[in-house]
C-alpha cells in the first residue's frame, strides 16, 4: 500500500485557517482596524464598497512596517505582539495571534502601503491567493494602509454564504463601532460606496458616546466610575427615563475589547431594578479595567466570550458602580461643560424660549391652521382611528352591522359578527362582546395589531398604501446604526405608505405618511418603528419584511388607556372577525378569549 499522507500547501493550509478568521466582511474590518489601533495610530479610516465584498481598505497613521516586516506580516503565526505563552497573561494589544493577516491574503487580493516614520520612502505589496506578486517602493504618507480586494474570490462557496449588503454592512458598522467606542481618543471615520457614514473627532469618551449613540442621548448619561486593587469600571450608563424597548445600545469593554456577557448585563439590571419598566433596557457603555491575569482572552478570535478568574466578584462590582453612580445623579445639575464651546453659545440653547417668541410663533397663520379645530388641515389626535370614523361617517345612517357571532375558538369559520346593539369597554382596554354562546373579551390592542398587520401582509405583497404627501416635509436626523437600518428598511416602508428620501449623511425627509393616518407625529412614529425593529430583530427566524410588518403592527395598534367610541369598537370588532386569523397576534399573543354561557351558568349552581 502507497503512503497517503500529504503536507497541504501554504495558500491552501491559509486558506482553511482563514475560515476560521475571517468568515465575513465584518471580520476583517475588526482585524484592519485593532491592528492600525495597536500600530498607535491616532487617525484610522475605513473604507468599504459593496458591504467590503468588493474593498475593504483601511488607512492609518501609525508607526508602520520595515520592508522585512512587512513581507513577513503575511505569514501565519507571524506577530510581534507576543514571544513566549508567558507574554499571553500580559496581553496589551488587541491583537496577538497571528493571524488575521495571513487570513485576509489567502481569501482576498490585497495590497499593502506602508511607510515607517523617518524613512525616505515606504513600499508596495500586492498578494494574491498567499503569493505575492510584485513589491516594489513606493511614495507614501507614514503609516499604513491596507487594501483587501474581491473577498472569497478564490472561495466561491464562502462568497455565495454572504448575506446582502445591507445586511453585510450593517455587521461591519456594528464592528467599526464596538472598536470606535473603545478609543475615544482616535479619529474614525468610515465611507461606504464613496458615502460618509461616520465621522468621529477625538474628544473624551463622553463625547465619542453620542457621536455614536445619537444625539438624545446627550444629555442622559451618568458617568460611572469606581477603582479598587482588583479592577476598575469607567463609563456612562442612561438616566432611567431613556430606557428602550431595544437591546442594541448596550456595550461592555474588558481591557478595551468589546465582549458579550449576558451575565454582567444581568448584574447592570439589577441595578436599575424598579427604576425602569420590566421590558426596558437602559444604554450602557461600561470600561472594565483589570489584570489581564485575570482573564482569559486566549480564545477565539471572533467570540466575544470571556472567562474572568473571579467571575462573581466581577458582577458584585458592576452592580454597585452602577447603583452608586444611578444613586448620584439625581443630586447632580444637569449642565454639560463637555458641550463643544460653540453650541453652548448658541441662542437656542443658551436663551430661553420666551413668553413672546412663543406668541409670536403662535399667530402666525400657519401655526393657526395646524391648531383650530374644524380647518382643512386640523389633524386628527388619535391619527390612527381616523380612517375608522371616516368609513361610519360615510356610511348611510340606520345601516345597521347585523350578523350572527359565530364559535369564536375556532379562527377562520364564518366570521362572526358583532351582536347588535351594545359593546362595552373596560378599563379603556377591554372590550366585552355579546355572543350566541356566551360572551368575548377582546384586547383592544392585540386585536387592532392583528388587523393591522394583516393590512400591511396584503400591502407589501400588492398594491402599496396610498401615500399623502406632507405639507410641511420634516427632516429626521438618525445615529448613523440606525440610517444603515433604515435605508435597508426604506423599500418595504415606503410600500406602507410612508415617502422618506435619504437626505444626505444620516438625514432623511419625510415627504409623505399613509393616508389614513393623520401626520403630525410621523418623525416619533419612524423612530418607535425602528426601536420596535431592533427589538424582534435578534430573532432570527423571520425574514427583515416580517420584522418590519411586526414592528409596525405593534408601534401603531391603539394602546390600552384609549377610549373608544361606540363605532370605534364596533368597527375594531368586525375588521377584526375579517382577518384570516384573528385569535392572535402575528407574536402570538391572544386576540380575545371567550367565556361560555352554560360554563357560567354552572358556576352559578344553574
Ligand atoms: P497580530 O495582530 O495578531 O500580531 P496580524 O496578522 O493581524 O497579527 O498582524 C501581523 C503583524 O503585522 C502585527 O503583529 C504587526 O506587527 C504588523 N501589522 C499589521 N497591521 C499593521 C499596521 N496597520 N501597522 C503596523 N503594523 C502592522
Ligand atoms: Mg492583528
Amino acid at each position: 500500500m502507497p503512503d497517503i499522507i500529504h503536507l497541504l500547501p501554504d495558500n491552501i493550509a491559509n486558506q482553511i485557517a482563514a475560515g476560521e478568521v475571517i468568515q465575513r466582511p465584518a471580520s476583517a474590518v475588526k482585524e484592519l482596524l485593532e491592528n492600525a489601533v495597536d500600530a498607535g495610530a491616532d487617525e484610522i479610516r475605513l473604507i468599504v464598497n459593496d458591504a467590503g465584498k468588493s474593498l475593504i481598505q483601511v488607512i492609518d497613521n501609525g508607526k508602520g512596517m520595515s520592508e522585512t516586516d512587512a513581507r513577513m506580516a503575511f505569514e501565519r503565526h507571524a506577530t510581534s505582539k507576543i514571544r513566549n505563552i508567558d507574554d499571553l497573561f500580559q496581553i496589551k494589544t488587541m491583537g496577538f495571534r497571528g493571524e488575521a493577516l495571513a487570513s485576509i491574503a489567502a481569501v482576498a487580493q490585497v495590497e499593502l502601503k506602508t511607510r515607517m516614520q523617518g524613512e525616505e520612502a515606504g513600499i508596495y505589496i500586492e498578494i494574491e491567493n498567499s503569493r505575492v506578486q510584485k513589491q516594489e517602493p513606493v511614495a507614501a504618507p507614514y503609516g499604513t494602509s491596507i487594501a483587501m480586494k474581491n473577498l472569497f474570490f478564490n472561495v466561491p462557496a464562502r462568497r455565495n454564504f454572504l448575506k446582502s449588503n445591507a445586511a453585510e454592512l450593517r455587521h461591519i458598522v456594528d464592528e467599526f463601532i464596538r472598536v470606535a467606542m473603545a478609543f475615544p481618543g482616535i479619529f474614525f471615520s468610515l465611507s461606504s460606496n464613496g458615502q460618509q457614514v461616520f465621522h468621529l473627532e477625538k474628544g473624551t469618551m463622553k463625547q465619542r458616546i453620542v457621536q455614536v449613540l445619537g444625539n438624545s442621548y446627550a444629555a442622559k448619561l451618568v458617568s460611572v466610575q469606581e477603582q479598587t486593587d482588583y479592577m476598575n469600571i469607567y463609563g456612562f450608563v442612561g438616566k432611567p427615563e431613556s430606557a428602550k424597548k431595544t437591546r442594541g445600545d448596550q456595550y461592555f469593554f474588558v481591557n478595551n475589547r468589546f465582549i458579550k456577557s449576558a451575565y454582567l448585563h444581568h448584574a447592570v439590571m439589577n441595578a436599575y431594578a424598579e427604576m425602569i419598566a420590566r421590558d426596558s433596557f437602559p444604554a450602557y457603555t461600561l470600561f472594565i479595567d483589570l489584570d489581564p491575569s485575570q482573564v482569559d482572552i486566549n480564545v477565539h478570535p471572533t467570540k466575544q466570550e470571556i472567562k474572568f478568574e473571579d467571575e462573581k466578584i466581577v458582577y458584585a462590582f458592576v452592580q454597585s458602580a452602577v447603583k452608586h453612580a444611578l444613586a448620584q445623579f439625581s443630586i447632580t445639575p444637569t449642565l454639560d461643560f463637555e458641550l463643544d464651546a460653540s453650541i453652548q453659545q448658541l441662542d437656542a440653547v443658551s436663551k430661553p424660549f420666551t413668553e413672546a417668541k412663543k406668541a409670536s410663533a403662535s399667530a402666525s397663520s400657519l401655526y393657526k391652521t395646524f391648531t383650530q379645530k374644524n380647518q382643512s388641515h386640523f389633524i386628527e389626535s388619535k391619527s390612527e382611528l381616523k380612517h375608522w370614523r371616516d368609513f361610519y361617517e360615510s356610511k348611510e345612517p340606520g345601516q345597521e352591522l347585523a350578523g350572527k357571532p359565530g364559535n369564536l375558538h375556532q379562527p377562520g369559520t364564518a366570521n362572526p359578527k358583532p351582536a347588535t346593539g351594545n359593546l362595552t369597554q373596560l378599563h379603556h382596554t377591554y372590550i366585552v362582546l355579546q355572543t350566541d354562546k356566551g360572551y368575548s373579551l377582546i384586547h383592544q390592542q392585540n386585536a387592532h395589531e392583528r388587523i393591522l398587520y394583516e393590512r400591511f401582509s396584503k400591502a407589501v405583497e400588492g398594491r402599496p398604501i396610498a401615500t399623502q404627501p406632507s405639507l410641511f416635509p420634516a427632516t429626521m436626523e438618525l445615529a448613523a446604526a440606525d440610517a444603515v437600518l433604515l435605508n435597508e428598511l426604506l423599500p418595504d416602508i415606503n410600500q406602507l405608505g410612508y415617502l422618506l428620501e435619504p437626505f444626505g449623511l444620516n438625514t432623511f425627509v419625510i415627504q409623505g405618511t399613509p393616508a389614513d393616518t393623520g401626520q403630525g407625529n410621523e418623525k416619533a412614529t419612524i423612530e418607535r418603528i425602528l426601536e420596535q425593529y431592533k427589538h424582534f430583530s435578534s430573532d432570527l427566524k423571520y425574514s427583515r419584511r416580517e420584522k418590519l410588518l411586526r414592528s409596525m403592527a405593534l408601534q401603531q395598534s391603539i394602546k390600552p388607556g384609549t377610549p373608544l367610541s361606540d363605532m370605534e369598537m364596533k368597527q375594531l370588532v368586525e375588521d377584526l372577525f375579517q382577518c384570516s386569523t384573528p385569535n392572535a397576534t402575528a407574536n402570538g399573543k391572544p386576540t380575545y378569549l371567550e367565556f361560555r354561557k352554560d360554563e357560567l351558568d354552572k358556576l352559578f349552581g344553574k
